[in-house]
């Protein structure tokens, strides 16, 4: 039903030529009585084909969705293959152009955060694809003000904390933050001073975003952004394309102009964006090292199987399909904790579930698994995490602190945990 609608919209299928009929003209002009810019852009917009073989760069569709969601064509000067045929991007991403919209492919859960920063819907038929309609608000938007005022960062402030627990933030005046755990409203941070953590309001950090997002920067002093400032900084400093400037006071400023691409290293894996806020960490075999390690981690919990279940669904796989996540995450536990490798770890497939209980959509309390509240059951994720609800996890008694650090600091749980 999906795929009819989008043909009816779409112009006819495969063609990637719809000429406006007479009718439709007209009917477009009746409802223009005054025809400006946009209007005469979005009848262009329509009305553009773009014939196949033209150059990835000049095909603007393609490049305005990876703009927008910040994906990079692999290779921009590369003959653009046409409509409806997939163009690879980077992290195993692809997108296809139809004639009034875009499908992007990723993981289920980029696509859920691209579409809860209002990038795009997630295609009813198919949560890896995100349909990103080619004259909606936000491209239309980008057509006639240009890409400048374009909003900069749309982020669910909980999801991006969340991300960041347990990396080592740095503050501007370069001390050690480490977020130990997210419960709103507050998060808890460990410092040099207070190791084992102290509450800082979420609304701070959001506050502080807000201001970024509408002044293009934000001074980090207590007076702006309240008294826990420095870590504050240290937060919006993960964010992409922002730098620091100045020290009296500091300000993080956002400059999307600045260079990024001056040290492209060899490795081709480390080419992909370096994992942000926005995009969690699912694309994580970011560095040659990483990829080593979660080898090693996986090859110790195969302990010589050549298929093993996976451990929230049960569902045996090979163990390609099977990543070792760690259960309370690595850069949060202690160094007895990350050695108790069968205990801290385990094999959660590549098929929702690793991804849902590192983004704290899923958990582990008491033995059973329990799903957030905060998704919609009909969509797409919501009807696999209701799915797996309520599953006995084999063997959890040994990872059972393991299970409740994730269950009280990265599980979405319906009411606060205090
Ligand atoms: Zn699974």
């Amino acid at each position: 039903m999906d795929d009819q609608s989008v043909t009816q919209s779409g112009g006819g299928p495969a063609s990637g030529t719809h000429t406006p009929s007479p009718q439709e003209a007209a009917g477009q002009t009746r409802t223009t009585a005054e025809p400006g810019e946009v209007e005469a852009r979005r009848k262009r917009l329509k009305a553009d084909t773009i014939p196949a073989g033209t150059p990835q760069s000049q095909v603007w569709p393609l490049v305005r969705v990876c703009e927008a969601l910040g994906l990079k064509l692999i290779a921009p000067e590369a003959a653009w293959p046409g409509y409806r045929k997939v163009v690879h991007l980077d992290g195993e991403r692809s997108i296809y152009i139809n004639p009034t919209n875009a499908d992007v492919r990723s993981s289920p859960a980029e696509i859920a955060a691209w579409q809860k920063a209002g990038l795009g819907t997630v295609r009813p038929d198919n949560d890896r694809y995100l349909r990103v309609k080619l004259d909606a608000a936000l491209l239309e938007d980008e057509l006639v003000r240009g890409p400048e005022s374009a909003s900069r960062f749309e982020v669910d402030v909980d999801d991006m904390l969340r991300d960041l627990i347990g990396v080592q933030l740095t503050t501007i005046s370069g001390r050690p933050n480490r977020i130990l755990g997210v419960r709103p409203p507050v998060i808890v941070v460990a410092t040099d001073r207070s190791p084992g953590g102290s509450p800082v309001p979420i609304a701070d950090v959001a506050r502080a975003l807000e201001i970024l997002n509408s002044e293009g920067s934000v001074e980090i002093i207590p007076d702006a952004i309240g008294y826990r400032s420095a870590f504050v900084g240290a937060v919006l400093k993960q964010l992409p394309d922002t730098r620091v400037d100045g020290t009296s006071p500091p300000r993080i400023v956002h400059d999307p102009h600045q260079d990024n691409d001056q040290d492209l290293p060899e490795d081709l894996t480390s080419q992909l964006p370096a994992p942000s806020p926005f995009q969690g960490d699912l694309d994580r075999p970011v560095t040659a090292r990483q990829r080593r390690e979660q080898r090693k981690l996986r090859s110790t919990l195969l302990a010589g199987r050549d298929e093993a279940p996976c451990a929230l669904c049960g569902e045996i796989y090979p163990p390609r399909f099977l990543w070792a996540s760690h259960i309370k995450r690595r850069s949060a536990a202690t160094q007895d904790e990350a050695r108790d490798l069968p205990h801290v770890a385990m094999l959660a497939c590549i098929f929702g579930c690793d991804a849902l209980f590192e983004d704290g959509y899923i958990a582990v309390q008491d033995g059973a698994l329990v799903g957030t509240g905060h998704v919609d059951d009909e969509s797409a994720i919501g009807r696999r995490v209701r799915a797996l609800e309520g599953r006995h996890i084999g063997g959890w008694q040994q990872s059972a602190r393991y299970f409740e650090w994730h269950h009280e600091n990265v599980f979405r749980s319906s009411s606060p945990v205090i």
